[in-house]
């Protein structure tokens, strides 16, 4: 097929993709959940630097499907960064272990302000299944302030989407 012919076929089909749910917090969204109070100059997009405190990695994959082509994250205006001085949002994974105490304390202070603070999976929230576990310091929230936290164990990749869905506003 010519260039030409494929822009023709392009501009015929238009888009095929499901409109968006609505957004997370908001009324028209199904949970009608409260939405808690997150910067707003973080709209529209923010950049996402992860840090691993101490999780099994069950929450990785999950993290990595959220960031794939199904879920899709980066269509509602978030993407990973690997430097927390180029985030917005710090997501953290995990029970915070003692090796890693510091180093998010660190991560957390070299991320710019406004930030927000996401606590993924019921480790990060409340220590989970590591709950007094001989290396754990506590949960993310014993060791940075925690603006925004997803339940489960794993979170369903839809559900970390909603969350950051809930910063950017799309
Ligand atoms: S919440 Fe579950 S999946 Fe996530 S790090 Fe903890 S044990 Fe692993």
């Amino acid at each position: 097929m010519s260039l030409a012919g494929l822009a023709r076929l392009i501009w015929r089909t238009g888009r095929i993709a499901e409109p968006a749910p609505g957004v997370p917090g908001r009324p028209d969204h199904d949970t009608g959940a409260e939405a808690p109070v997150l910067p707003r100059a973080l709209r529209g997009s923010v950049q996402v630097r992860h840090v691993d405190a101490g999780s099994c990695n069950g929450c990785e994959i999950e993290l990595a499907a959220a960031f794939g082509p199904v879920y899709d994250a980066e269509r509602y205006g978030a993407r990973l960064v690997a430097s927390p001085r180029h985030a917005d949002v710090v997501l953290v994974t995990g029970a915070v272990t003692r090796n890693m105490a510091e180093p998010l304390r660190l991560t957390v202070a070299a991320t710019p302000q406004p930030r927000v603070v996401l606590a993924v999976g019921d480790c990060a929230r409340d220590c989970g299944a590591f709950r007094g576990a001989y290396g754990v310091v506590g949960a993310v929230g014993d060791v940075v302030p925690v603006d925004l936290a997803v339940p489960g164990c794993p979170p369903a990749p839809a559900d970390i989407v909603a969350a950051l869905r809930q910063v950017t506003g799309r």
